[in-house]
């Protein structure tokens, strides 16, 4: 081939809420780090392609190497905290994500500046300020989604996707806030396209307790 295709197009920023990871069927286990900040946290920095698909698994000779973050262990642990069981302090996630997703952007960001780029996107888009500045808190109430989707807006400048999940007695409730980045991973943009799933229209924003 004459020409390099592009890698990919944009990528999702996705922060999930502790507490609707916690209180479904399946169950949550804290770090060995402790227990995680009642606030949103990292999940992921997804490369995507403009028609919704998206690459993975894209470099098995390049797999996480935990000695490259090293500088970077205590912010991702209080930015990137894992909940899956069983305890763990974060590396079998943040391999996860290097391998799953990161190794298809390491053509503009190698393994240290992909987890340094998720923690300056997480700093510039603090979700849990936007929504309780809009009067959102996760308190167990019900709100719309389209207030939550605003709130957000108004706080960060772009329209987010909202993922809900489902608590153990059935409830729609705010899961996950993913919001488009441009293919530097540097700035928010635009979404031009949205993931699936549905959400109830009023949506629960369960508690997760310190
Ligand atoms: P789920 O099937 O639970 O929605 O997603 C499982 C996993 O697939 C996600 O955690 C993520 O790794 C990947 N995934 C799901 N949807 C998307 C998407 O729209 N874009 C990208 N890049 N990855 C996705
Ligand atoms: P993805 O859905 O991004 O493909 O993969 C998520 C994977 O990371 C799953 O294997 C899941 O068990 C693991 N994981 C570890 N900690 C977390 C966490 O805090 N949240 C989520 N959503 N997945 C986690
Ligand atoms: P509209 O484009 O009128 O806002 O929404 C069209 C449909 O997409 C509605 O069923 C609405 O519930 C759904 N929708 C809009 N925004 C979101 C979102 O952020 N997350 C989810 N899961 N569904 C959404």
């Amino acid at each position: 081939l004459f020409c390099a295709s592009q890698d990919f197009d944009f990528f999702y920023f996705v922060q999930q809420w502790p507490g609707s990871y916690c209180d479904t069927q399946k169950n949550c286990c804290y770090p060995t780090s402790g227990k995680p900040d009642a606030d949103f946290g990292i999940h992921g920095l997804w490369p995507n392609y403009n028609d919704g698909s998206y690459p993975s698994n894209c470099d098995p000779s390049n797999p996480f190497n935990p000695s490259q973050i090293s500088d970077l262990r205590s912010s991702l642990q209080n930015n990137w905290p894992t909940l899956a069981c069983p305890s763990g302090d974060g590396m079998t996630f943040w391999s996860h994500e290097w391998n799953k997703h990161g190794t298809c952007s390491e053509s503009v960001l190698k393994q240290h500046d992909y987890f340094e780029a998720a923690l300056s996107l997480r700093q510039k888009a603090n979700i849990l300020k936007a929504l309780t500045s809009a009067g959102i808190e996760p308190n167990g109430g019900s709100y719309s989604l389209s207030s939550i989707k605003g709130a957000i807006k108004d706080a960060i400048g772009y329209t987010p996707f909202i993922e809900c999940n489902v608590d153990s007695s059935g409830n729609s409730q705010l899961y996950q806030v993913y919001l488009c980045v441009n293919n530097s991973g540097s700035d928010f943009i635009e979404c031009s396209v949205f993931p699936h799933g549905k959400c109830d229209s009023e949506i629960q924003f369960p508690s997760f307790y310190a």
